[in-house]
């Protein structure tokens, strides 16, 4: 019989995969809370929650229970033209948790599309006002907001966008370095009247390789941002849920953004789900008797129920003060990790923010993701039943929060391992 590794060989096209470089995909058959079950019964802890999105823990009971229940009773139906109690009560309990302000939650179903929305909002609300030349778009330097066309052009460009470089809209950029220029740069540009939106990664910069930095920088630019009034996007995809501690991170910003992206742990990481969220201001220049300020966008599964319950309970297992406890016990655990680590000679930079710990490898390979550290790395933690996966030469740890004290500090032994077999 032939094994699921070649049949997969044969037929998938993996993501992120040079399948010229001889990765085989890890095959796996089960998962049950922090864990991964491999064909051949190793278990592996999931240290990176299966890209940043598991917050509860695989298989949790009661997401199980709320998907049967669902789809037993309306799996799905198109969103246009029809609602269903999952999709309204979901909505209910995200604006009860948002940060002040927002009003109106608009359905996709991933973190790309998310973004997507929230730019072609951002650009028909001008245009909707007669200001179609209001439509350019500032980003933080070194972001990233997915692989879709206008997400990829808000991105930061690099070898992931090379080939598509001349076919993605031009972008304004402002250091996450901050100072007297910067800001100054964000002034001018705001000063154009041209500018539709501002949009950024709060506190961490995920895929840009785990950046963190200052809310205060933030708070800088979206003061300036609301001054001249364009809009703010916050991209939670990878912060919300209680990534950094907080529930959003936009709650540590002291303006509100206008429109917010969540997806990865709005559905735990168990279900494609996303959502774009914004002010009532926003959603009223788009009401009219005339069609063409209608915002046309919409996919097949908008507000899937099943993903939808599942949403809110997963909500509900997050704002639990249990969870904020183990939230709060995995930072602390980071912390003092990252103090350990960072006395290791090849360790530089070793950061946490909330349940994030990362550090930057300086081992003489070329910086950034192009190092070959990554997939070296990689398969030592593999060996030693981990799923670490760094970002060229940044390895971080973004675990469940139902992680258990042990499993984290095989985690961390495994990472000073790393280093001392160089
Ligand atoms: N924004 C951020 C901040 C992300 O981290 C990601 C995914 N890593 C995305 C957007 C894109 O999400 P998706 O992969 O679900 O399209």
């Amino acid at each position: 019989m032939r094994s699921l590794r070649e049949r997969d060989a044969e037929v998938i096209w993996h993501p992120f995969t040079q399948s010229g470089m001889g990765v085989t995909p890890l095959s796996v058959v089960a998962a049950e809370g922090s864990n991964l079950i491999l064909e051949d019964g190793r278990k592996i802890i999931d240290g990176i929650s299966s890209w940043w999105c598991n917050t509860h823990g695989h298989g949790h009971p009661e997401l199980v229970k709320a998907a049967a229940k669902q789809f037993a009773k309306l799996d799905h139906v198109m969103f246009a033209g029809f609602t269903h109690e999952p999709a309204v009560a979901l909505a209910e309990a995200l604006l009860k948790v948002l940060p002040q302000g927002f009003a109106k939650v608009f359905f996709s179903d991933n973190g790309s599309t998310a973004c997507e929305v929230a730019l072609k909002l951002a650009v028909q609300f001008w245009s909707n006002q007669g200001l179609s030349k209001r439509r350019r778009i500032i980003a933080l330097d070194g972001g990233y907001h997915g692989d879709t066309f206008g997400a990829m052009a808000v991105g930061a460009r690099g070898p992931f966008s090379a080939p598509f470089d001349s076919m993605l809209f031009e972008v304004e950029r402002v250091s996450i370095d901050g100072g007297e220029a910067a800001l100054a740069h964000m002034r001018s540009l705001c000063e154009s009247e041209e500018i539709a939106a501002f949009i950024f990664e709060p506190l961490v910069q995920g895929a840009g390789g785990m950046r963190m930095y200052d809310a205060a920088l933030l708070d800088s630019y979206m003061a300036i941002a609301h001054e001249y009034g364009v809009l703010s996007i916050a991209d939670e995809v990878m912060t919300g849920f209680g990534r950094t501690g907080a529930l959003f991170a936009s709650e540590s910003l002291l303006l509100s953004p206008d429109i917010i992206c969540l997806s990865k742990g709005l559905t735990a990481g168990s279900l494609p789900l996303a959502v774009t969220v914004c002010t009532q201001e926003i959603f009223e220049r788009f009401i009219s008797s005339d069609h063409s300020r209608t915002f046309f966008h919409g996919h097949t599964y908008t507000a899937n129920p099943i993903a939808c319950a599942v949403a809110l309970v997963a909500l509900n297992l997050t704002v639990a003060p249990e969870c904020e406890a183990a939230r709060k016990r995995i930072e602390h655990l980071h912390r003092e990790a990252a103090e350990e680590l960072s006395r290791i000679g090849y360790i530089e930079n070793a950061r946490v923010c909330g349940t994030i710990l990362a550090f930057d490898l300086n081992m003489g390979d070329v910086p950034g993701y192009m190092s070959n550290i990554a997939r070296q790395a990689f398969q030592f933690f593999i060996e030693r039943g981990l799923l670490i996966r760094p970002l060229g030469n940044v390895v971080y740890c973004m675990p469940p929060y139902c992680i258990t004290e042990g499993e984290l500090a095989s985690i961390y032994h495994a990472m000073r391992d790393f280093c001392a077999a160089r």
